[in-house]
């Protein structure tokens, strides 16, 4: 009887298919999808992004309704819907965000932005402040106690160099700097560029660097770590353009955007363990582009306010764990696309058959670790049934299948819970 189980060869235990090591997740603030097509308009081609494989419309609301940046990049960054204007409660950790999984299973983490460093969006991936607007504990959460591997933004704000440096960071404050980083001798970079936010790429950036340049010293630094990585990159300007309903200074936002998605492309293309997301928190403008006037003609739009509406976003994913972004979604589930394209770990199992003709499944696992365990009678296709969560108390699980049919070949699964 036990020759009827075609067990899967018992050394079959460990880690398998396509997970993401390396997450990169971009954040057009402000940018709705009528702000890209209002890019893609002048550009008179698609958005590199937008040819990405799969695609969601993500419902962006906050525990308010309306949503800031703050909430907004908290529902991201943690998969819970918070009160407009804070990070949620995080005064005893109750909420970790993607980036302290990240760090949690030994990875680098970085976060990028053409705001000021300690504004919302990059914050609510790295702070256990409550309110967006207490800097200070922003600064300190950043360089003392979650210790993101790169901070690019803007400077001031309760930044400073001489602190970063205290902390251990190496500093650039204008772009000759930034390109003269050494990646293999920073493993700690804090990017300082002007005063506070940004400058809009339409009315010339000096001597600080493009998104795109941020970006692709980000992935330098990040790359380093075997294990891989997280990295948020903010087009934080979009939305300020869109608040003055400036559309003269969005399109050069929202391509510079996408520059520096294309430089996260290049740098993936050749590999197969990187995930890429670009959506926004919510949008802004209330825009419609009602004329298409051609490439390197602003388009014709309409506004309906200098405010944030409601109105879904898009969120466009590429590489392992993508197909986890589809049809309509809510932004927390963006976190939950990430966390389980780059954390949640399959096992395949392998079975011992006893005398009776009882099966059971096997595998190593980590004292600790959590797993939901899965049944499916055949492979072809798979139809994976839940049998239960188990938590491994020791280095190897045993789980006793009591199926009455031994003439099904069984398979068995279990994936480990971040
Ligand atoms: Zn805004």
């Amino acid at each position: 009887m036990a020759g009827l189980y075609l067990s899967l060869a018992s050394t079959s235990w460990g880690a398998v298919g396509d997970r993401a090591a390396n997450v990169v997740l971009f954040i057009g603030d402000g940018m709705g999808t009528e702000h890209v097509h209002a890019a893609n308009c002048f550009k008179g081609e698609p958005l590199c992004f937008e040819s990405f494989p799969h695609f969601a419309l993500v419902d962006t609301d906050s525990l308010s309704g309306l949503t800031d940046s703050a909430a907004g990049a908290t529902a991201i960054a943690t998969g819970t819907r918070v009160e407009y204007w804070t990070f949620g409660d995080r005064s005893s950790n109750q909420l970790p965000s993607i980036l302290e999984y990240f760090q949690g299973k030994g990875k680098r983490s970085g976060l990028v932005t053409t705001d000021y460093m300690t504004a919302a969006t990059p914050a609510a991936f790295a702070t256990h402040a409550l309110d967006r607007y207490d800097l200070v504990q922003i600064a300190g959460d950043y360089l003392s106690a979650i210790r993101p591997n790169v901070l690019l933004g803007g400077g001031g704000s309760a930044m400073t160099p001489a602190a970063a440096s205290a902390a251990g960071y190496a500093v650039a404050t204008n772009v000759d700097e930034l390109a003269a980083i050494d990646p293999a001798a920073s493993d700690y970079l804090s990017g300082q560029f002007g005063g506070g936010q940004m400058p809009y790429e339409y009315d010339g950036i000096g001597d600080l660097p493009h998104l795109r340049e941020m970006t692709g010293v980000a992935l330098s630094v990040l790359e380093r770590e075997p294990a891989g990585f997280f990295l948020m990159v903010e087009g934080a300007n979009i939305d300020d353009a869109a608040h003055g309903n400036n559309l003269p200074r969005l399109i050069p936002e929202t391509l510079e955007f996408e520059a520096a998605v294309q430089v996260a492309l290049d740098w993936a293309a050749d590999r197969s363990d990187t995930l890429i997301l670009v959506t926004a928190d919510h949008e802004t403008g209330g825009l419609t582009v009602v004329g298409d006037n051609g490439a390197g003609n602003e388009p014709d739009v309409e506004w309906s306010t200098t405010g944030h509406t409601r109105t879904p976003v898009g969120c466009w994913a590429w590489g392992p764990g993508s197909e986890r972004v589809d049809g309509s979604m809510a932004n927390t589930n963006t976190f939950h696309a990430l966390r389980d394209a780059a954390l949640l770990q399959t096992f395949y199992l392998g079975v011992q058959v006893d005398e009776n003709g009882r099966h059971t499944p096997i595998w190593a696992a980590a004292p600790g670790d959590t797993f939901r365990l899965e049944y499916s009678d055949g492979l072809d296709p798979a139809d994976w049934q839940p049998l239960g969560t188990v938590t491994a108390e020791t280095d190897s699980i045993f789980i006793v299948d009591t199926n009455d049919w031994p003439e099904i070949q069984r398979y068995y699964r279990a994936v480990a819970l971040p």
